[in-house]
């Protein structure tokens, strides 16, 4: 559920007519709705409730500073992947002690931004990494809490592209290194291990992986608490997957997810961490763009719109889906007709769909991308010098500009020439 909904014909954001942030901010922009937000935070929250647990929203999928101060009013935690959202997140007022860096590929000065900044702990994904945070950990006389990712060897069942927990995937410690690695953790200066991490994937749409990957975590805990490890914490990862085609899609609950966590792991008595990220954020949000012509082609029509592949890479990166519906509400009945849609970049790859049905929809009007939340805004680029999407955020009646389009010479002044030009 979410609250972008027709009212009066018009497609509204909580109580703001899309068309009006249009008119105020210009097309393209993306959209976020604070009670969606809110709303899905809570679902997660509420699914562990009766557990001790802190939901770390994985801040990749979205990160505005906006939405990071809302969601760590509500209690929760950041899932941060570099030192870049390290700083956002705590720009955004979010203690250290409630922040998890995850990542296969973090740098020293990452780990000591983090270590001297404060960090609740950092989610380890190799032997070489265990021995630089070592090293750091002590340079900075502090001492570093790890838990070591796994890798389960499951099938999340989701595209290629965003599946982590296979064996042929980059990422974690394979499960029959993991009793090795712990012991060499164990040994190591500025280490002190508290748990198990594990991240199979994002998009599922099934519980059936996460099953599997949690009842080996359970087994992988006790044979490592036999080890004398203190196993006190679990970070069972991201990954829940929202409908993006709401006609014929219906994945898991959030409340379902908590069941099967509390039915696979509750016994051992760990603290429970998640990292949701597109189910926080994916239908908190859309992009909205204008028409700028329609064309008639050869066996199909086009609707070419001001919003590209640069602004929205989904479709382009994942063969995504997102629904799209006109903001002016098509009348009971209307006759629909099947559109390609694309933007404006001069490449094949800019296409948003194709052979969308959709009902009568002409130049000018405007779209609305739904689902566009996460990984939408964090993945756009200036491609083509397309200023950056610009973001904002619907509280109730009003709403606000959370990130404002650039103008073309704040884009060109970015650059800097160099002393022989
Ligand atoms: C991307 C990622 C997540 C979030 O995944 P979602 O599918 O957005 O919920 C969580 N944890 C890690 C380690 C990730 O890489």
């Amino acid at each position: 559920m979410d609250h972008f909904l027709y009212r009066d014909g018009a497609l509204h954001a909580e109580d703001v007519p899309v068309s009006e942030i249009a008119a105020a901010v210009g097309t393209p922009f993306y959209c976020y709705s604070t009670a969606t937000l809110t709303r899905h935070f809570r679902l997660f929250d509420e699914a562990l409730e009766g557990t001790d647990h802190l939901v770390c929203y994985a801040m990749k999928a979205a990160s505005n500073q906006a939405i990071l101060k809302t969601l760590a009013a509500l209690g929760a935690g950041m899932d941060v992947v570099s030192g870049g959202e390290y700083a956002r997140a705590r720009a955004a007022g979010v203690p250290g002690d409630r922040i998890v860096f995850s990542g296969v590929g973090k740098t020293r000065d990452e780990m000591r931004m983090a270590l001297s900044g404060g960090i609740r702990q950092f989610n380890v994904e190799s032997e070489p990494e265990l021995a630089a945070l070592s090293a750091v950990a002590q340079e900075t006389g502090r001492t570093a809490p790890v838990t070591i990712r796994v890798n389960p060897d499951v099938d999340a069942r989701t595209h290629a592209k965003i599946a982590t927990g296979k064996a042929e995937n980059k990422f974690g410690v394979p499960l029959s290194r993991a009793r090795t690695v712990y012991a060499e953790a164990a040994a190591l200066p500025g280490i002190e291990v508290v748990g198990i991490d594990v991240h199979i994937g994002s998009q599922l749409t099934d519980l059936a992986p996460f099953r599997q990957a949690y009842e080996k975590v359970a087994e992988l805990t006790g044979t490592l608490r036999a080890d004398g490890h203190d196993i006190r914490r679990l970070d069972l990862g991201g990954g829940l997957g929202i409908p993006y085609a709401r006609s014929n899609e219906a994945p898991p609950l959030p409340t379902d997810y908590g069941a099967l966590i509390k039915e696979t792991l509750g016994h051992l008595g760990c603290e429970i961490e998640i990292e949701p990220g597109r189910l926080v954020v994916g239908n908190a949000g859309v992009l909205v763009t204008r028409v700028i012509y329609a064309k008639e082609g050869e066996g199909r029509d086009f609707l070419i719109v001001d919003a590209a592949m640069n602004d929205l890479i989904r479709p382009a990166m994942y063969e995504a889906h997102h629904d799209i519906v006109p903001a002016r509400e098509p009348a009971p009945g209307a006759a629909h007709h099947p559109y390609d849609i694309v933007g404006p970049v001069c490449e094949t790859g800019d296409t948003f769909a194709r052979a969308r049905d959709l009902p009568p929809v002409a130049a000018d009007d405007l779209v609305a991308f739904r689902s566009a939340g996460a990984y939408g805004a964090v993945m756009a680029s200036e491609y083509n010098t397309r200023p950056l999407v610009p973001e904002v955020m619907v509280h109730g009646d009003q709403f606000a500009v959370i990130r404002p389009r650039p103008t073309f010479d704040e884009i060109i002044n970015r650059d800097t020439l160099p002393p022989w030009l």
